[in-house]
């Protein structure tokens, strides 16, 4: 998809709000703690190098990906610092990880002979630097079983392709107030760490809602949702410092018209106007990620909460206006208009989903537009 510049319908991120974001973490984080910028997806659809590079700027040491791709696309953009990436990859791309310095994780003892026999096979130069994955009750990626966990840290130290840089772990209930859950899993972690023979480089935990609310193992946090300043559980607990959200969403009215009771708007003409009515369009659709589900809830325009009227379109919106308001009147759909706001967490409550998600669902076509 091309991004669309020649639009007025942007995303406007805010560097200072990333910037405040790693400052307040900063003061909040232990000491020892390092911090690795969770990038993948797009930097959650902020943009992933631009933000790699302000958190780098910020005392970030590393980033986080979640796929080679990704991982690949922060190096061409000059980024030399370690990057780990979070998903499992494939033996035959072994060469390439070492090419670039890929951190990598290690989930089983499967992995590690079949990886060995691809270097066996076609030996690299760097050796590779893997994270053991953990997994104490997430259920997704990581050895379960103990005594895996240390015959391959052990194996790791016979192979020449390949060294041990660290251990992690993830939590899956970290953003609920019940915390009996990762306290589990972190007594396992804990275990775990302390029956290996030496401690590698990295031991990590953290992600952002375990940063705020939890005590964890580790000396390094894999910081991403709330680099961008949102709170990982939603509205459902009170961050200790505060988070300054960096993503805003804007266009303008690109056609006003007043019609009569009665009219109908949009595909399967599911709106039929109550009374006589202003009717605003606004050049944003499903196509950008503003997805039909939205149809009903509301953009801000001249300081009025406006409802999304019919269905919403690939490419276009209809809105009923309090009043006539000119062509390229600004459209806030997502940020602050005057003392009125939208916030990512607001329309995922409306179509029942978490703000993660709407906000790595921009779409390409949006142009990311950086201030500061
Ligand atoms: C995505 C991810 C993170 C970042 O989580 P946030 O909730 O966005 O802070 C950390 N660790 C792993 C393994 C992840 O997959």
């Amino acid at each position: 998809m091309v991004t669309s510049y020649h639009r007025p319908t942007q995303l406007i991120i805010d560097s200072e709000a990333i910037r405040q974001n790693m400052h307040h973490l900063h003061t909040h984080r232990r000491p020892e703690e390092e911090v690795f910028a969770v990038v993948k997806a797009n930097g959650y659809g902020h943009g992933a190098v631009p933000i790699a590079k302000i958190a780098l700027e910020e005392g970030a040491t590393g980033c986080c990906v979640a796929t080679i791709d990704e991982a690949i696309e922060l190096r061409e953009a000059g980024i030399q610092a370690p990057v780990l990436i979070l998903g499992i990859v494939d033996p035959q791309y072994l060469a390439l990880i070492s090419q670039y310095r890929f951190s990598i994780p290690l989930a089983t003892s499967q992995w590690l002979r079949e990886a060995n026999k691809t270097y066996q096979q076609t030996p690299w130069e760097n050796p590779i630097a893997l994270h053991l994955a953990i997994d104490t009750g997430m259920g997704r990626i990581g050895f379960t079983n103990q005594a895996e966990v240390l015959q391959s840290y052990e194996t790791i130290d016979e192979l020449a392709g390949f060294f041990c840089e660290g251990i992690f772990t993830h939590f899956s209930t970290a953003d609920e107030a019940d915390q009996s859950y990762t306290n589990e899993q972190n007594q396992r972690f804990k275990a775990i760490i302390a029956s290996l023979p030496k401690r590698p480089r990295y031991i990590h935990s953290a992600n952002s809602a375990s940063e705020l609310w939890q005590e964890s193992e580790g000396n390094l946090v894999r910081y991403g949702i709330s680099l961008y300043g949102l709170n990982p559980s939603g509205n459902a607990l009170d961050s200790p410092y505060p988070l300054i959200p960096a993503l805003s969403l804007v266009s303008e009215l690109v056609q006003v018209k007043q019609v009569p009771k009665g009219t109908k708007i949009g595909y399967g003409a599911t709106y039929q106007t109550l009374d006589t009515e202003w009717i605003g369009t606004i050049p944003i659709g499903y196509a950008d990620g503003f997805v039909r589900k939205l149809q009903g809830f509301h953009v801000l325009i001249d300081n009025h909460y406006c409802e999304i009227v019919g269905r919403v379109c690939m490419d276009q919106i209809m809105v009923r206006l309090p009043y006539e308001l000119p062509v390229k009147e600004p459209v806030v759909l997502v940020g602050t208009m005057g003392e009125k706001s939208i916030e990512l967490v607001d329309l995922a409550t409306y179509i029942g989903t978490i703000h993660y998600e709407v906000a790595c669902l921009f779409s390409e076509r949006l142009p990311r537009i950086y201030k500061h």
